[in-house]
């Protein structure tokens, strides 16, 4: 399983910070970030520990068995990031 990052993400890097595996990207220092409508999970790094739900201030990351209906093309294109 992993976590997924859907639309309402305001790239403020919250997530990434409280992330322990490193797997939320793009970083602010790399590149495409600018281009990059949101942040992305890779779905290979994730340990589905939640750290960065409790510190999204726009509630967009949710655990794979939990994203809504109408955000579930938001599951490929997490992955598809990477
Ligand atoms: S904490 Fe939420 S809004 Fe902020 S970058 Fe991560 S997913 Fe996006
Ligand atoms: S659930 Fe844990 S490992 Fe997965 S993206 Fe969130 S903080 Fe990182």
């Amino acid at each position: 399983m992993a976590y997924v990052i859907t639309d309402d993400c305001t790239k403020d890097f919250h997530c990434v910070d409280a992330c322990p595996t490193d797997c939320i990207h793009p970083k602010a220092d790399e590149p495409g970030v600018e281009e990059a409508s949101q942040l992305f999970v890779d779905p290979e790094g994730c340990i589905d520990c939640g750290a960065c739900v409790p510190v999204c201030p726009s509630n967009s990351i949710f655990p794979l068995d939990e994203v809504p209906p109408e955000k579930e093309s938001y599951i490929e294109l997490n992955r598809a990031h990477y």
